[in-house]
């Protein structure tokens, strides 16, 4: 088996950082879409799981599309360990608001 997981730096370099952002905007518009596809199926009247399964194969694809594109802007900003770091702060930030009961 391939493993690609680094291959993403070589797309993040032959399209380069404007390129990338815009695709980073087109993917989570689409990823918004898909999600509110969802959403408005789970809300309608007399629900449909065949339309609801695939709604969902739409968001693991379009969550891939996001992941793929943010690890792109991610390494082309050199940033990883301060998103990692702060998305760290951000979770113990939220826990601690559940357990003190301020959220
Ligand atoms: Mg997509």
């Amino acid at each position: 088996m391939i493993n690609c997981s680094e291959k993403y730096k070589d797309i993040a370099l032959r399209y380069g950082l404007a390129n990338q952002i815009n695709r980073l905007v087109e993917e989570c518009s689409e990823l918004i879409q898909a999600v509110m596809k969802y959403k408005r199926i789970t809300e309608s009247k007399g629900l449909e799981l065949e339309k609801l399964m695939l709604a969902k194969e739409n968001i693991i694809e379009e969550l891939a599309d996001v992941c793929v594109i943010m690890e792109q802007i991610i390494y082309l900003f050199g940033c990883k360990r301060e998103v990692e770091k702060t998305a760290d702060l951000k979770i113990m930030r939220q826990i601690k608001r559940i357990n003190d009961k301020t959220e």
